[in-house]
């Protein structure tokens, strides 16, 4: 029998969690058909694995790659990692239904020049036209919906708007959508409320779709936000995921005990998981009001100074003779890091079996948070080899068949006879990540090989131009 490409003597990691053993891999027409050791198969294009780890290609299932992911030299930041499937989206933000002029913050962290934005139908038909570099399943974002609607967002929603939201959330399931992201923590969606968002998601069906949701609040009321929202979940009988947890500010710090026990407490009713970025800064808007609950804040992208970005706020305030919060006001609209965690939180929580790795790297930063190009192999350089967090079968798991099953996407996140040829070739002994916050945008180290659907996509420091991916729509049933 001939392969197209047989990935020879690595040890395969097969995302179920389950413990690594020795074996070629076989791909023939984008999918594997076979996985066992001494593969007596030909040929076309062979990789030697010896002594390395295959495993299935990561899953990014938070990220803002909504229009970065037909662009090669962006979406390099995440193919360098292992990547080979991003789910876009998240935090209520998605590229598309949005004809207004004046885009408000948080939904300008898209950079939407080139894309078919003003309908889902015409964004998920662009991407299946031009291909997308990885696979891409996306989510309705709720924020960018109800911009749309309305023109003053500082109130809830009319009943009238709230019809015309459920409509358009419904053409966006109908064009494939895995479900609705929620982001009532930002400004635009920040006066909606419970009734208002399970009215506007109608449409959404239990054992179908999935909701994720950034917490109104991941400080000082960060229990209720976890209440809220899966209390929302639960009126929809959708499943619930809690975006990027953390627990922000030094007074919070350590609560991730209680959170986690709340989470577990809930996950006994209804299906509830997380995602988690391994690092104890966060990155989002600029914000005045939220500065100074962190102990340091790094400007990411200004709009009226842009020469400030990379800069310490303090730094820029020093300068302007100014309060840290006057400073902020003064470089909107922009973007920062806010350096507001604990590491104790954080490895609380990327440990728990409920938790998922994910980037929620921000592609069109002028000087991004490091989790754009570090995210996965940090975790598996540092939390697993240097600290011991938790095993590679474990970490893999949480970066591949966890999201994977979560998120309903088939046939990925595992090496298996008939899954899609996604697929990472990496040595577990030198795997890391470059990428800092002084010098954010590093390629990792460790990573030799990433196939998107059968093709070598990545092949050490080269990534071929040509573009495998898929658009994930959801068109299927699925528990
Ligand atoms: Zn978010």
């Amino acid at each position: 029998m001939v392969a197209d490409l047989l990935i020879r003597g690595g040890e395969v990691l097969d995302g179920t969690g389950e413990p690594r053993r020795l074996a070629d891999v076989a791909v023939k027409a984008g999918r594997v058909v076979a996985v066992a050791p001494h593969l007596n198969w030909a040929a076309k294009h062979e990789i030697d694995a010896t002594g390395k780890v295959v495993a299935p290609g990561f899953i990014d299932c938070h990220t803002h790659d909504d229009t970065a992911v037909c662009d090669v030299f962006r979406m390099e930041s995440k193919l360098r990692q292992g990547v080979t499937t991003v789910v876009v989206g998240n935090c209520g933000i998605s590229a598309a239904p949005l004809t207004r002029l004046h885009i408000p913050a948080p939904l300008d962290i898209l950079d939407r020049r080139g894309i078919a934005a003003h309908s889902f139908s015409a964004f998920s038909a662009q991407l299946e036209q031009q291909r997308p570099h990885v696979n891409v399943a996306f989510f309705v974002g709720l924020t960018t919906v109800r911009v749309e609607v309305m023109e003053d967002t500082s109130r809830p929603a009319s009943a009238d708007e709230i019809e015309r939201m459920r409509a358009l959330v419904e053409t966006g399931l109908q064009a494939g959508a895995l479900g609705v992201s929620v982001g009532t923590y930002y400004p635009p969606a920040q006066a909606s409320t419970v009734d208002e968002v399970v009215a506007a998601c109608a449409g959404m069906q239990g054992g179908r779709h999935v909701m994720s949701v950034h917490l109104r609040d991941e400080g000082d009321r960060v229990l209720e936000a976890m209440e809220e929202a899966t209390q929302t979940a639960a009126r929809l009988n959708v499943p619930l995921v809690i975006s990027h947890h953390k627990l922000s500010g030094a007074k919070n710090h350590g609560r991730s005990k209680e959170t986690l026990a709340r989470l577990e407490e809930y996950a006994r009713l209804q299906p509830v998981c997380m995602d988690c970025y391994p690092y104890a800064a966060s990155s989002t808007m600029l914000n005045p009001s939220k500065v100074d609950s962190a102990s340091k804040v790094q400007v990411a992208w200004s709009t009226p100074y842009p020469q400030y970005a990379g800069h310490d706020l303090d730094e820029v305030a020093l300068q302007w003779q100014c309060t840290r919060q006057e400073a902020a006001e003064r470089l909107m609209p922009g973007g920062a890091i806010y350096f507001s965690m604990d590491m104790a939180d954080v490895r609380a929580i990327l440990s728990h079996p409920l938790t998922m790795v994910a980037s929620d790297g921000l592609p069109h930063d002028t000087c991004p948070h490091p989790r754009l190009w570090g995210s996965f192999p940090r975790v598996l350089g540092r939390m697993v080899r240097e600290d011991g967090w938790f095993s590679l079968e474990t970490a893999i798991h949480k970066m591949t068949g966890l999201p994977a099953t979560r998120f309903g996407l088939q046939h990925r996140g595992v090496l298996n006879e008939g899954a899609w040829a996604d697929v990472v070739v990496f040595d577990a002994q030198r795997i890391i990540d470059l990428a800092s916050y002084a010098s954010p945008r590093q390629a990792p180290c460790g990573i030799d090989y990433v196939v998107v659907n059968g093709e070598v996509k990545v092949a050490g420091n080269t990534v071929n131009a040509n573009a495998h991916g898929q658009l994930l729509r959801n068109f299927k049933e699925w528990i």
